[in-house]
């Protein structure tokens, strides 16, 4: 059998940590299997659907490096939910209700006070014709609900293994609004089965919704594809995701926190299964290692600083080839590869970068606390030109000159040089800060 999956959000908002985790499983599950990644934007809520949320959603699944095979859009498609729509409204797997939200909400009110769980009473099944016609005059249109069978719902999720429910314990979902306009309930199934999917793979606040969603591939004489429901991503603390990671879209990531994209998928493949999380700087042993074996029921735990950690150790593996162009996009168009190398194992973001230019070429306060030694140290900066060894010799002159060793030794150089306490190797830190600049640091008369 040939898969095919989809990934279905709506275009509200902004691309978040959460959907994004399921576009990247969709994606590797279908990679993995050789299938099919659609990309269906879910937009009959033409209210709230916007273009430049839809244009988000495509640049964040680019930038996670998420590609699809084909696209389409579900506003396109309303004629065809509507004739699909008209033929279950005449099997009579839909029906009209007329009860208006402040109905609604009493009902339930007044079945959670008899200890009844809200599920709704089917009044609208018994209406006469007077009723609906009173209705119909007083300007009321009726919302439509599906029928749901009265019968178990039963299916093997490939993460949460069997599932059951059933049908009496469901309220009958509403599926189209007062103003004629579908949820996206139906349409999602139409779709669905229009475009062969074979897995549906989504968070698992979806999972009473998917027994409904069984019962509406039956009505619509289909059979429902495999279901996979990812469980909810919490914080470190059990809680759910934390406001700041939580609200946090695709955008702020890659633009606020600056992290690399390979450092989330890294992060987002690996959660909440068995296999251990490592920085991977390509998705490929990703799509290799994945398998929904893997998946644990419980939820995962975000910890950012996983992520850091991660986003750190991608950075000290990218060559300098590979982040020319990023370089100059923050300003570091001269940077060359002595200095990626440098300061690539100190960056725990790429935008750190920035900082260790100002400490190569300044300009930097020197922090002398003992002018003595600095002006000793001075003085025995060797010849040039220098080179990669041209440290070592000069801290072993200063060694045997002042006696002075260890953190002695090194600490008030690198903060003369530097202004800080800790930084890249000064042996080709030094280089990059060159002759002149280091002896102006060094200089205790002088200004830096
Ligand atoms: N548009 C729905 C959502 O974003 C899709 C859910 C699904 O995958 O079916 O929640």
């Amino acid at each position: 059998m040939s898969i095919k999956t989809r990934f279905a959000p709506s275009p509200t908002g902004m691309m978040h940590i959460g959907n994004a985790r399921t576009a990247l499983i969709t994606w590797l599950f279908a990679r993995a299997n050789n299938g099919h990644f659609l990309l269906r934007i879910d937009d009959t809520d033409q209210e709230r659907s916007k273009v430049e949320y839809e244009n988000a959603i495509e640049e964040s699944l680019k930038w996670l490096g998420l590609d699809w095979d084909s696209k389409f859009n579900q506003k396109d498609r309303m004629d065809i939910y509507t004739a699909k729509i008209d033929a279950l409204k005449a099997s009579g797997d839909l029906y009209p209700c007329y009860e208006t939200s402040d109905e609604l909400a009493l009902k339930r009110k007044s079945q959670l006070a008899r200890g009844k769980p809200p599920i709704y009473d089917r009044a609208a099944l018994n209406l006469t014709s007077d009723e609906i016609s009173k209705y119909e005059a007083e300007g009321r249109s009726p919302h439509w609900r599906f029928k749901m069978r009265h019968q178990p719902i039963i299916w093997q999720d490939l993460i949460r293994g069997e599932v059951s429910f059933k049908g009496e314990d469901m309220s009958d979902p509403v599926v189209i609004r007062e103003d004629g306009s579908p949820l996206y309930h139906l349409c999602s199934i139409i779709d669905d089965i229009d475009s062969g999917v074979t897995h549906t793979i989504r968070g698992e606040d979806h999972v009473a919704n998917t027994a409904c969603h069984i019962q509406m591939f039956e009505a619509l004489g289909a059979t429902p594809p495999t279901f996979a429901h990812l469980p909810l991503i919490s914080a470190t603390d059990g809680s759910k995701l934390s406001k700041r990671f939580g609200s946090l879209s695709i955008f702020d990531v890659r633009d606020e926190d600056g992290l690399e994209p390979m450092a989330v998928t890294s992060l987002l493949a690996r959660l909440g299964t068995s296999d251990p999380i490592e920085a991977f700087s390509d998705i490929k042993p990703l799509v290799e290692s994945f398998d929904f074996n893997k998946f644990s029921r419980s939820t995962p735990k975000f910890d950012n600083d996983e992520l850091l950690r991660l986003n750190s150790k991608i950075l000290h593996e990218t060559s300098f080839a590979d982040i020319k162009g990023r370089l100059s996009d923050i300003g570091l168009s001269d940077a060359d590869e002595g200095f990626w190398l440098t300061v690539r194992p100190n960056l725990t973001r790429l935008k750190d970068a920035a900082e260790w230019w100002r400490v190569a070429n300044g300009p930097v306060e020197p922090v002398i606390e003992d002018p003595e030694f600095i002006e000793q140290a001075l003085a025995l900066l060797p010849a040039q030109p220098w080179d990669q060894s041209t440290w070592k010799s000069w801290v072993n002159n200063v060694k045997d000159k002042t006696g002075r060793k260890g953190k002695q030794l090194f600490m008030p150089l690198r903060l003369a040089l530097t202004g800080m306490q800790h930084g890249p190797e000064l042996d080709t830190l030094l280089l990059l800060i060159g002759p002149e600049r280091t002896v102006n640091r060094l200089s205790t008369k002088k200004a830096a």
